[in-house]
C-alpha cells in the first residue's frame, strides 16, 4: 500500500525523551515560558475555533493583503458555505468580543495555536505554524504601547534570545496614513517604470507596503522619497522616543520609519522583534495597535494593540532548555502480570507529583530495561520482582554517571525515600 505522507508544509512535532534541545521539546517548552510570562503580565486566555466565515478575514486582514490574496485555506461546508482556517489570531478574538457583547470592557487577553497561510515553504516558513498572541483592548495609545514592548523585552530576556532587535514606527492616524499615501504616489508614479512587478501592484493597491519592499532598486529609489516621519504629529513621535528611552537599558530598540506590516488593519504604533540569527525569515513577533478593527467588524470602538509571536523562530532562536524532572524507571521482572508491582508505581506518583515514574510496560530482559532507563534520563530504576514482591521490598539503582549503587528497600523507607526526592 502507498505510504500517506503530511501535506508540503506541514510537520509533525514529536518530543523526544532523550535530548531536550530537538525543535519539538523546544517548541513546547517555548509555549510553556510564554504562559508564564502572560501569567506574569495578569493577562487571560481566550480560545477561538480554528475554522471562521472567511468573510471575517477578507474585512479584517484586508483584501489587499497578500495573506488574503493568496494564502487563505478556504472551503466551502456541506452546506455551501464559505469557511477558512485562520491565518491569524486576531480578527477571531475581536469576532468573539462582539458576539460576547464585551467589546465595551477593557481585556488582556493571549491566545496560543496554530494557523494557516498557503504560503511558499522554506525555512522559517510553513504552511502552518504556531502563533502566540497577546491583545490589549480598550485602552488608548499610551501605556499599553509600553506594556507590550515590556512584554517582548521579557520575552527577549526569559529565553535568553541572541541578537534581538525591535524595530519600531508610527503609522499615524487616518489622514496621516492617506496624507503620506497621496506623497508617496506623487513621488513614485513619475518612475513607476524603475519598478518591479510586485512594488508596481503594491502601488495600485497599497501603497504604504512598498516601504518594505524587498527590491534593492525600490530600496534605493525610497532613500529620496517621503517619509511617513514628516507627516507625524508631535505626539507620535515623542511615544517612539519615549519607549527607545525606557527600554533601551535591557533591548536593543530601533526606530524604522519603513516598518509597515503585512496586515491592513494596522494603525498607529507598529512594531517587529528581528534576529540576525534566522535568515532572510529575520521576524519572530510583531504587532502594532488596530484601533478602527473592531468597529470595521460591527462592533464598538474599542482602541487596541497586539502582537503575534511565531512559536517555531522564537523556538529556534532560544537558548533555555526545559530542565529534565527526576525521574523513575519502574522495572517489573516477573512473567506473571503483576498488579501489586503495578501498585507501587501508582502510589509513587500520588507521594510525590514532582517526579515523573516511566513503567516499562514491555517485556524484555533486565539488561535491556536498564538501557532503556538509562537512555531516557532517568534518575533511578526501580526494580520489583518476584522475590522483592514477596518480601514486600524494592531494589532502588542509582542510574547517575557517578554512584550506580543499588539498594534493597523495605516498603516504608521507599516511600519515605519518594516523597523526599527532588
Ligand atoms: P504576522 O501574523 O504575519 O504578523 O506574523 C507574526 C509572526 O508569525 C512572524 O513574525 C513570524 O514569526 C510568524 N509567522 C508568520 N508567518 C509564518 C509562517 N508561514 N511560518 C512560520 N512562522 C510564521
Amino acid at each position: 500500500m502507498d505510504k500517506i505522507n503530511s501535506l508540503t508544509g506541514m510537520m509533525d512535532l514529536l518530543a523526544s525523551k532523550t535530548s531536550t534541545e530537538e525543535l519539538a521539546n523546544k517548541i513546547f517548552y517555548t509555549e510553556k515560558v510564554l504562559q508564564e510570562i502572560f501569567d506574569n503580565f495578569k493577562i487571560s486566555q481566550i480560545r477561538t475555533p480554528s475554522l471562521e466565515h472567511t468573510n471575517l478575514f477578507k474585512r479584517s486582514v484586508g483584501d489587499l493583503s497578500d495573506i488574503v490574496n493568496k494564502e487563505l485555506y478556504t472551503f466551502s461546508d456541506k452546506n455551501d458555505r464559505s469557511i477558512t482556517l485562520r491565518p491569524e489570531g486576531t480578527a477571531s478574538v475581536i469576532r468573539s468580543l462582539i458576539e460576547k457583547k464585551l467589546d465595551g470592557d477593557f481585556h488582556k487577553l493571549w491566545y496560543l495555536g496554530p494557523m494557516w497561510r498557503y504560503e511558499r515553504p522554506q525555512k522559517g516558513r510553513y504552511r502552518q505554524f504556531n502563533q502566540a498572541g497577546v491583545e490589549i483592548l480598550g485602552y488608548k495609545e499610551g501605556m499599553a504601547e509600553f506594556e507590550m514592548i515590556s512584554m517582548v523585552c521579557s520575552i527577549n530576556h526569559r529565553l535568553k534570545i541572541e541578537k534581538p532587535t525591535i524595530k519600531i514606527n508610527h503609522l499615524g492616524d487616518n489622514e496621516t496614513k492617506k496624507n503620506f499615501c497621496d506623497a508617496l504616489i506623487k513621488y513614485l508614479k513619475p518612475i513607476k517604470s524603475q519598478l518591479d512587478e510586485k512594488d508596481l501592484s503594491k502601488l495600485e493597491k497599497n501603497p504604504l507596503r512598498i516601504l518594505d519592499s524587498k527590491s534593492p532598486q525600490t530600496i534605493e529609489l525610497l532613500k529620496d522619497g517621503p517619509k511617513i516621519s514628516e507627516f507625524l504629529q508631535e505626539s507620535s513621535l515623542k511615544i517612539m522616543d519615549l519607549i527607545v528611552d525606557t527600554f533601551s537599558d535591557e533591548c536593543e530598540i530601533q526606530i524604522d520609519h519603513n516598518l509597515v506590516r503585512g496586515l491592513d488593519y494596522y494603525t498607529g504604533f507598529v512594531f517587529e522583534a528581528i534576529s540576525s540569527n534566522l535568515g532572510a525569515q529575520d521576524a519572530y513577533l510583531g504587532g502594532g495597535r488596530y484601533d478602527n478593527l473592531c468597529k470595521q467588524l460591527g462592533g464598538k470602538d474599542l482602541p487596541a494593540i497586539g502582537m503575534a509571536i511565531g512559536i517555531e523562530r522564537l523556538s529556534l532562536l532560544s537558548n533555555v532548555l526545559e530542565e529534565y524532572k527526576t525521574s523513575l524507571s519502574l522495572i517489573i521482572i516477573s512473567s506473571n502480570m503483576e498488579p501489586k508491582a503495578y501498585k507501587i508505581a501508582h502510589n509513587i506518583r500520588s507521594l510525590n507529583n514532582n517526579i515523573n515514574v516511566d513503567v516499562q510496560l514491555s517485556d524484555g530482559s533486565l539488561k535491556s530495561k536498564l538501557r532503556r532507563a538509562n537512555k531516557d534520563n532517568s534518575s533511578y530504576a526501580i526494580i520489583i520482582g518476584d522475590e522483592e514482591l514477596g518480601s514486600d521490598s524494592v531494589i532502588v539503582k542509582s542510574l547517575s554517571d557517578d554512584d550506580s549503587e543499588q539498594t534493597i528497600m523495605k516498603m516504608n523507607d521507599f516511600n519515605n525515600f519518594i516523597k523526599n526526592l527532588k
